[in-house]
């Protein structure tokens, strides 16, 4: 359905992020695969989208270091020339009390969530402009809009991302390119399950519809938000989240 359209989705190697690949490219979207860590991981996203006929290729990198994104982006431009679909995925937690987080944890947290999308957007909209259409999809979180204890570090940085959405909407928005985010709430992925039992409990109570949500439950919205069916919504945060406020 979208043949000629390429997607970067950072942090795609597992999680959230891997699940919007797979369903960005069984739309026939190509799809481009990031992560820093694990170059396995890169692959077999990758083989995974190739064994039911989509397209895609892995790029290595850190999405919140200029001279990485660089690279990124370059050889994004080398292969297809051209980028239309951003999704700002890749994120970490380094979860502690105020007085406990340390200056580490902080800047880590501000530096991998929220300057990368400063970072991965400012690319994406020079491919973007060019053809006057473009879809950027940024990844916040309940936590962003609510807070939590223990995460004023992420808090931060996902109330950041949708001051940059609603921010970007309003200057790319006679570039043809529409700004939008979607925050989840509790997702099964391997953020979540590093989390003691009680904890999960503890948010369980809290979820109207009693069950945790999957990462293909975001993809779908992902993939709704980067189609023509969305083609008059900018600058909104779409929550995913069982019914939690
Ligand atoms: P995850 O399972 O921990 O996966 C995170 C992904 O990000 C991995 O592919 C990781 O790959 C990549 N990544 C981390 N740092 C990166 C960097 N500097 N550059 C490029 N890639 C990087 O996390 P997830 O649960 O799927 O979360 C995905 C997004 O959803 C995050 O932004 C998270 O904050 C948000 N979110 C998650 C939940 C939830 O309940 N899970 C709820 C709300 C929001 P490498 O390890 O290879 O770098």
């Amino acid at each position: 359905m979208y043949s000629d359209k390429v997607a970067l989705i950072t942090g795609s190697t597992r999680g959230i992020g891997r699940a919007i690949a797979l369903k960005l490219a069984s739309s026939g979207i190509t799809v481009v695969v990031n992560g820093t860590s694990n170059e396995e991981r890169i692959i077999n996203t990758v083989d995974e989208i190739k064994s039911f006929g989509g397209k895609a290729i892995g790029i290595k990198g850190d999405v919140s270091d200029i001279e990485d994104v660089k690279m990124i982006f370059d050889k994004i431009g080398e292969e297809f020339g051209r980028l239309d679909i951003l999704v700002n995925n890749a994120g970490i937690t380094r979860d502690s009390l105020l007085m406990r987080m340390s200056e580490k944890d902080w800047d880590e947290v501000i530096r991998i969530n929220l300057k990368s999308v400063f970072l991965c957007s400012k690319e994406a909209f020079k491919w973007m402009r060019k053809t006057k259409w473009g879809r950027i999809v940024n990844i916040t979180s309940i936590v962003g809009i609510i807070g939590n204890a223990g995460q004023a570090n992420y808090a931060a940085s996902k109330a950041g991302i949708i001051g940059v959405t609603k921010s970007l909407a309003k200057e790319f928005a006679t570039s043809g390119i529409l700004v939008n985010a979607v925050a989840p709430g509790f997702i099964v992925t391997d953020m979540t399950e590093r989390l003691s039992d009680k904890v999960k409990n503890s948010f369980l109570s809290l979820i109207p519809m009693r069950r945790f949500g999957s990462p293909e439950e975001i993809a779908n919205v992902v993939s709704f938000l980067v189609s023509d069916d969305a083609s008059y919504i900018t600058g909104q945060v779409i929550s995913v989240n069982g019914g939690m406020n």
